[in-house]
């Protein structure tokens, strides 16, 4: 019987303490372990995440080869392609947990701000197209910081904006993952990953986690 969302957290939790403390394990990584598992892959959870080179999934949480279903962009924007990669996890990998890591200094999060000031400049025309996704976070970060301009914010502010807002579109994207989720058999971690601290903060419970944030907002039109 596959082990349940909360058992799968805390155990990736337990990973991230020993990579935090500068003790970590370095489990199942090794010539032994790439033989195991050659045949089949059996991850228990799968990450979706910013593809910012600061950040590596199976070293933050201290883990092995064939431990999680990894699936990153830049900016962690969801499309149809992250939507299909998940499904895939959860149904045929059958993995119960998915952890959605937004991270602090985010460079898709400056770039949206920055192409909110309308210089696009030097971005190329796809990274712009793209990071249209985020300005719903920008604008309802900016109305809660009552500041007048979106040039004023930084993109540690928006994080936890765009952080539920991923969550959201994930949700509406795929109704495989919310009845999963109904179903008791797959959890939703939105977290934050400081990049000093190396901690991976959670943020947003969804699912059998020991707590339920509840239902999340509709996603925001881009
Ligand atoms: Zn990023």
């Amino acid at each position: 019987m596959s082990p349940s969302p909360e058992i799968i957290w805390t155990k990736l939790q337990d990973g991230n303490r020993r990579f935090t403390s500068g003790e970590p394990a370095h489990p199942s990584q090794g010539a032994d372990r790439r033989a195991d598992i050659a045949a089949a892959q059996t991850p228990r959870a799968a990450l979706f995440g910013c593809s910012d080179s600061r950040i590596s999934a199976e070293i933050i949480f201290d883990v092995g080869l064939g431990e999680l279903f990894v699936v990153r962009n830049a900016g962690h924007i969801v499309s149809d392609s992250v939507l299909a990669s998940l499904e895939y996890a959860a149904e045929v990998l059958d993995v119960g947990l998915i952890v959605i890591l937004a991270h602090d200094d985010c460079g898709a999060l400056h770039a949206a701000i920055e192409l909110d000031s309308g210089d696009a400049g030097h971005y190329p025309p796809k990274v712009a197209e793209l990071v249209s996704q985020l300005q719903p976070a920008i604008e309802r970060t900016r109305l809660s910081l009552a500041e007048t301009d979106n040039q004023a914010l930084t993109a540690d502010q928006v994080a936890s904006e765009h952080l539920k807002d991923t969550m959201s579109r994930l949700l509406a994207g795929s109704e495989l993952l919310g009845q999963k989720i109904a179903d008791g058999k797959l959890g939703l971690v939105g977290a934050r990953y400081r990049l000093v601290e190396g901690l991976v903060q959670p943020e947003v419970l969804v699912g059998a986690l020991g707590q339920d944030d509840g239902p999340l907002a509709p996603p925001p039109a881009p």
